[in-house]
């Protein structure tokens, strides 16, 4: 029989920041329940070495979110196997489906259903993720000091991971399907004057080619889009830079949403354009999409229910 639960605090979402509200709002005796949804541990279990959480020189992604799951369980967080379908918004106790048939009321919601980096979607591609191939200069850069890497884009995402990725590339080669760059300005002049960064328009990407002992890239093949002509390029890195899609299908329609649908939240805290509901982690944040920062959301949401629901007690 469908079953209804009511908790103070749910928590949507089981990423670093969805674990790290677990985290500080059961140690606030909220007895919170957290929703993991489709991937338990959120993006953090699709990668290898993680290397900048701090406290960890070197940690793997999926063992990195079993010990978070694990802490915030200790402290008291009901830990939910289930998928939220849908979020109503417009009553308190608020209310949400879960895919198992049960029904959620709580006081107040903690959104933490982060963001995915938008792939090609070629098997290639998916093949040497995390062993070549990534979507992320700021987290996997440092792996490629010395070697050559390309970057797929046009737009600001790809600009930006190319000029990063000159802190440690030997060579960057942007590569895109037109002879123009959708990227601002700024970032253009900036690319253009990188000695290091060369440009190949109209061309885009074919195959990735590695091998597998050890696994890795060793370089990319890519078609000019009007003559059909193959290029192979050598490289190490391959850097998918062609943007990111928050996971906002529980809201969008009812917050307010920025930079192409990330949740907005009041500057300095995690809330929302709706009193009760928080957000956190890569949902609402266009710009660091990182752990650290991720997780730091996630406490600042515990705090923020916290303080709400000791302003609104019935
Ligand atoms: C390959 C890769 C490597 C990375 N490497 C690093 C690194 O080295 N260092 C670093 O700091 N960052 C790294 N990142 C970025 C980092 O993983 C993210 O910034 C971080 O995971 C965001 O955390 P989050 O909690 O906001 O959401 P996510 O980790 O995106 O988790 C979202 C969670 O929400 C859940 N969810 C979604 N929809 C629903 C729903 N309807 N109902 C219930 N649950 C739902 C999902 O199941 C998931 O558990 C990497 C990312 C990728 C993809």
């Amino acid at each position: 029989m469908a079953e209804t639960r009511h908790t103070k605090v749910l928590i949507i979402g089981s990423g670093p920041a969805g674990y790290t509200a677990g985290v500080y709002a059961s140690r606030a005796m909220l007895e919170p329940i957290l929703v993991q949804g489709i991937e338990p541990g959120g993006q953090l279990t699709t990668t290898t070495e993680v290397e900048n959480w701090p406290g960890d020189t070197e940690v793997q992604g999926p063992d990195l979110m079993v010990r978070m799951q694990d802490h915030a369980k200790a402290m008291g967080c009901e830990i939910i196997g289930d998928i939220i379908v849908s979020l109503d918004t417009g009553v308190r106790p608020f209310v949400a489906k879960g895919d198992s048939g049960t029904t959620y009321t709580a006081d107040a919601v903690i959104l933490a259903t982060g963001a995915r980096a938008k792939w090609l979607g070629l098997p290639s591609e998916d093949a040497f993720k995390g062993f070549g191939v990534s979507a992320c200069a700021t987290c996997d850069g440092f792996f490629y000091r010395g070697q050559e890497i390309v970057v797929i884009g046009g737009g600001n995402t790809a600009v930006e991971e190319a000029l990063f990725l000159t802190n440690f590339a030997s060579k960057v080669t942007l590569i895109h399907r037109r002879d123009t760059l959708r990227a601002e300005k700024i970032l253009q002049d900036r690319l253009f004057k990188n000695p290091k960064i060369e440009t190949l328009w109209f061309h885009q990407l074919e195959e990735v080619i590695g091998e597998d002992n050890p696994k890795g890239v060793t370089g990319v093949r890519v078609k000019h889009v009007d003559t059909g002509a193959i290029t192979e390029i050598p490289c190490k890195g391959v850097f998918v830079a062609i943007g990111h899609a928050p996971a906002n299908e529980l809201v969008k329609d009812v917050l307010e949403l920025h930079n192409g649908g990330y949740v907005t939240v009041k500057p300095g805290s995690t809330e929302t354009s709706i009193p009760g509901i928080f957000a956190a982690g890569d949902l609402t944040d266009h710009k660091y999409r990182q752990a650290v920062t991720s997780a730091g959301m996630g406490c600042m949401a515990a705090l923020d229910a916290e303080r709400f629901l000791a302003e609104h007690q019935e």
